[in-house]
């Protein structure tokens, strides 16, 4: 060709004419772009109030002074399921609270009768070796409730055992004596406060917020161990609430600098 400019004209006409005339692949009819499509609120995180939807608390050692106000906390937070364990022995000095626990949608589970620390070895030899007092435990703690919840007019049954102090184990012998009475043992829970733990630190609001936190990623229920009589309770799930309201982001800034314990 005697004009290199006509040449380079062609050329870019040719290229031009292929990127015209290709197909785009995926691009939408435009009858699909007609129809508005619905507003969809895509959440940055794992939506932080549905949270107490998934959480279990379980409050041992009760009643006390803080029961009542410590059920109106929970109820105004959302949390739907909650296990009171108390102890027999306690009940008659705070009678009116079962009924405040069971209105509110919550359970009264037996915590035997005294508290025998059953973490301690020796506590357990003694159980097995007295397996009448183990039952006794038991059984006054089940006619403690059932009789006080009957002179208030509720006539209740109770279901769930929670062993003092052992969080999944309890010796065989010891255990069937709970199921024949009618009690299924609780097991565990996922994140103790450490409240009534000697040697060890009491989790403050931010560090169960972030364990809470990090824990409703695995979608699965979350159970915390805290005991009323420990005070300030009220206040502390509040403060839970309140830091689980913010983002994630917040939660670890603030925990950046909080030496904690693996989860
Ligand atoms: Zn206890």
């Amino acid at each position: 060709m005697k004009n290199p400019l006509i040449f380079y004209i062609i050329i870019i006409l040719m290229i031009l004419s292929i990127v015209i005339l290709t197909p785009i692949k995926d691009v939408p009819k435009v009858e699909h772009l007609k129809t508005p499509l619905p507003a969809v609120n895509t959440p940055q995180y794992k939506e932080p109030f549905n949270v107490w939807n998934n959480v279990i608390v379980r409050v041992d050692d009760g009643p006390d002074i803080y029961t009542s106000e410590l059920v109106k906390t929970l109820k105004e937070l959302g949390v739907k399921n909650a296990i009171f364990g108390l102890i027999g022995r306690n009940i008659k000095n705070y009678p009116d609270t079962l009924p405040e626990i069971l209105n509110a949608g919550y359970t009264i589970a037996n915590h035997t009768y005294t508290h025998p620390r059953m973490h301690l070895k020796r506590v357990r030899a003694y159980y097995i070796r007295n397996p009448e007092q183990w039952r006794w435990q038991i059984a006054k703690t089940n006619d403690t409730i059932e009789e006080v919840l009957r002179s208030k007019g509720i006539s209740y049954q109770c279901k769930v055992f929670c062993c003092p102090e052992v969080p999944n184990y309890l010796p065989p012998l010891l255990d069937e004596i709970v199921r024949e009475q009618g009690l299924v043992p609780d097991k565990g829970w996922d994140i103790d406060s450490c409240d009534s733990v000697r040697n060890r630190k009491r989790l403050n609001a931010e560090e169960i917020a972030y364990r809470i936190d990090k824990l409703s990623n695995k979608n699965c229920k979350i159970k915390i161990l805290i005991h009323s009589r420990k005070g300030r309770w009220s206040d502390e799930l509040k403060e839970i609430d309140k830091i689980l309201s913010n983002s994630k982001e917040i939660i670890a800034r603030r925990l950046n600098n909080v030496k904690r314990e693996p989860i």
